[in-house]
């Protein structure tokens, strides 16, 4: 058992807290400050200190979902791509919900 300090950038605000993820066995188990980043100086707030716990959850996106004529409907990471492509040339709106990390 062995922990492993990965450097990362803390997804929830724009403000760009340095985090460093705390991985065990390939797994996220922790965050903590990235203490020489620049921008929050070894600190993070409370968002940014468990900015891991909605990897694991239960009821997490597992594949992209697209606006189809009245609802969300599941679609492949390749699909989307090719849609989001051709949909930006349309210049139709778009809206891609994903996981985060
Ligand atoms: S630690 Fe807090 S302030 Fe910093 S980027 Fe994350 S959410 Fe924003």
């Amino acid at each position: 058992m062995q922990l492993e300090y990965v450097a990362a950038i803390c997804p929830y605000c724009g403000r760009g807290c340095g985090i460093n993820l705390v991985v065990k066995d390939g797994r996220i188990v922790g965050v903590e400050p990235w203490k020489e980043h620049p921008v929050n100086e070894g600190k993070n707030c409370i968002k940014g200190r468990n900015a891991f716990d909605f990897l694991y959850a239960d009821g997490g996106l597992k594949k992209p979902l697209i606006k189809g004529n009245a609802s969300l409907e599941e679609a492949s990471w390749k699909s989307t791509n090719t849609d989001f492509r051709k949909t930006k040339k349309r210049g139709a709106k778009f809206r891609w919900f994903h996981k985060l990390w």
